[in-house]
C-alpha cells in the first residue's frame, strides 16, 4: 500500500486545494483584468479577450482534447457574446457532469463609488475586490480548481479521471442569455449530463454555505387601461366621467392585501421551512424607511417561497406636464415573481384573469410584451443534493443550508427544460458581503477555497 492510500481522499482534496490557492487567485486576477461586460453598448472585443482566456485555463488543464469558443445569433438575429465549450467522455460506469459559470460581467455602475479601481483586483483582508471577482469569474475557477485538484490527486494515487466533464462558461448571462437556447441546441450532444452544477449563486455567510434550492420565476407585461376615447376637462366632467388613471388605481389596488401580500386568487406558495433572517439587518439592507416590511409568514419565505407583484412602472402625464385633463388611458409595467413549484404560464394566467374580472367602470384592458420565466424548485429526493450537502458539509465543516433565491435566473430553468434528467445543484461562491452587481463587489477568499474543495469533493464522491 503507497502511502497515499492511507490518507483519505477527501484529506488529501483539501490539501491540493489550499496549496493552488496562491495560482487560483493570480488566474482569477487575471481574468478580473479584463472588462469583459456583456451589455450593448460595451466593448464586444473584450468579451472575446475573457472567452479567450478561460479557454486557455481549461486547456492548461489538459483533461479536454479542445476547448471551443461558440458564438449563436439570439432569436432577434442579433450575434450573442461568446461561450467556451468543452467535453470529455465518462469511462464505463461513471457519470457526467456539466460545469457552468459565466465569464461576463455587469458595467462597473456608479463609478464614484468604487474604493478601488474597477478592474485592477486588489486583495483588502480575506477580499479580493473588483468587478466579476465573485459574479462569476470566482465561478470559473471553482470549476478550474476543483477539476485540477482532483486530477492531481487522482494521479497520485495511480486512479483513473472516470468522471465525464462537460464545461460550459456563458459570455451573456448578465445581459439575459439571449443566444443560451440556441446554442444548447447545437451542442446538446456534449452536453448532455447526468448533474449540472452552477456556481453562481450565494451562501449563508462566509462560514455557512448554501445549496440554492430554489429561485422565484417571474412574470412581466405592460398593461393598457383605457376608460375614454378622448381627453376631456377634469373641471367640466370631473366627478362624471370615469378617468384611466382612478380605474388603474382602482384596478392596482386588488392585487395586494392589507398587508402588502398578493391577493390574487390561483397564485400559489410553496410550503418549505427556511432559516431564520434577522428583521432589522433586512430593513436596513432594503433601505427601508418606515420599519415595516410587507407580506406575512416567516421572512425568508416572502423572499424565496411566496410570490410577489410589483408595479414597476407607469406611463402617464409627468407632473410638469399635468393639465387639467381626464386621462382616457394609461399604461403601467407589471412585474411579478412565481413561487417555485409554480408553472409560470398558470401563474400568468392566473393574474391576468384577475386583472380582468376586476378592471372597474367597464375599462378596457390591453396586454403586451408578456415575457415569462419559469421558477426552480430543486429535485429533494434526488441523490445528487444529498451528496452535495454532504461535500459542502465536509468542505466547511459545517452544515449547509438550503436556500431560496428571490430573483429569477431564466437561464437555470432553460438548462432543465433542456435537460430535464439531469440534476440541477445551484452552488455559490457570493457571501453577503459580496456585493455583487454592485461598486465594490469583492470575493471572499475562505468562501473561493472551500467552494472548491466542495466541488472537488462532489465530483469524488463518484470514484469507484
Ligand atoms: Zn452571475
Amino acid at each position: 500500500m503507497s502511502e497515499s492510500e492511507n490518507v483519505s481522499i477527501g484529506d488529501q482534496l483539501r490539501d491540493r486545494v489550499q496549496l493552488g490557492m496562491p495560482g487560483v487567485v493570480r488566474r482569477l486576477s487575471e481574468l478580473v483584468r479584463i472588462p469583459s461586460v456583456s451589455w450593448d453598448d460595451f466593448d464586444r472585443a473584450e468579451v472575446q479577450r475573457s472567452a479567450e482566456a478561460v479557454r486557455e485555463l481549461f486547456a492548461a488543464t489538459e483533461l479536454f482534447d479542445e476547448v471551443t469558443i461558440h458564438q449563436y445569433e439570439d432569436a432577434d438575429g442579433r450575434l450573442g457574446q461568446p461561450a467556451v465549450l468543452a467535453h470529455r467522455d465518462p469511462l464505463p460506469g461513471y457519470p457526467t457532469v456539466l460545469l457552468y459559470a459565466h465569464h461576463d460581467v455587469q458595467p462597473p455602475g456608479d463609478a464614484e463609488k468604487w474604493q478601488t479601481p474597477i478592474f485592477e483586483p486588489t486583495v483588502i483582508g480575506d477580499r479580493l475586490y473588483g468587478r466579476g471577482a465573485s459574479d462569476d469569474k470566482a465561478g470559473i475557477l471553482v470549476h478550474v480548481g476543483a477539476l485540477e485538484s482532483l486530477r492531481d490527486v487522482l494521479e497520485a494515487r495511480q486512479e483513473p479521471f472516470g468522471i465525464g466533464v462537460s464545461i460550459l462558461i456563458e459570455g451573456e448571462e448578465e445581459n439575459g442569455s439571449r443566444s443560451f437556447s440556441r446554442f444548447l441546441e447545437e451542442h446538446r450532444r456534449e452536453l448532455e449530463a447526468d448533474y449540472i452544477i452552477v456556481a453562481d449563486s450565494d451562501n449563508a455567510s462566509p462560514e455557512t454555505p448554501s445549496l440554492t434550492v430554489a429561485l422565484r420565476g417571474n412574470v412581466t407585461f405592460n398593461l393598457t387601461v383605457r376608460t375614454l376615447r378622448h381627453a376631456s376637462h377634469s373641471g367640466m366632467y370631473g366627478g362624471l366621467a370615469p378617468d384611466a388613471m382612478l380605474a388603474t388605481i382602482q384596478l392596482l389596488n386588488t392585487l395586494w392585501d392589507e398587508q402588502g401580500a398578493t391577493a390574487v386568487a390561483g397564485l400559489e406558495s410553496h410550503e418549505a421551512t427556511v432559516p431564520d433572517a434577522d428583521e432589522a439587518q433586512l430593513l436596513a439592507e432594503a433601505g427601508v424607511i418606515g420599519g415595516q416590511l410587507v407580506g406575512q409568514g416567516p421572512l425568508n419565505s416572502r423572499m424565496w417561497y411566496q410570490p410577489a407583484i410589483t408595479v414597476t412602472g407607469i406611463d402617464a402625464p409627468n407632473v410638469a406636464n399635468a393639465s387639467n385633463t381626464l386621462l382616457p388611458e394609461v399604461r403601467v409595467r407589471i412585474s411579478a415573481r412565481v413561487a417555485p413549484g409554480q408553472p409560470a404560464r398558470e401563474f400568468a394566467d392566473a393574474l391576468l384573469a384577475h386583472l380582468r374580472a376586476h378592471a372597474p367602470f367597464g375599462a378596457e384592458l390591453e396586454i403586451d410584451s408578456l415575457d415569462i420565466g419559469e421558477p426552480f424548485l430543486v429535485d429533494a429526493q434526488g441523490e445528487g443534493v444529498a451528496r452535495m450537502l454532504t461535500a459542502l458539509g465536509e468542505a466547511w465543516d459545517t452544515t449547509p443550508v438550503e436556500a431560496g433565491i428571490g430573483g429569477s435566473i431564466p437561464m437555470i430553468s432553460e438548462l432543465m427544460a433542456r435537460f430535464p434528467a439531469a440534476q440541477v445543484l445551484v452552488t455559490g461562491v457570493e457571501d453577503p458581503g459580496t456585493k455583487a452587481h454592485s461598486p465594490n463587489e469583492s470575493q471572499h477568499l475562505g468562501v473561493l477555497r472551500r467552494a472548491i474543495e466542495a466541488e472537488a469533493r462532489f465530483l469524488a464522491s463518484h470514484l469507484k
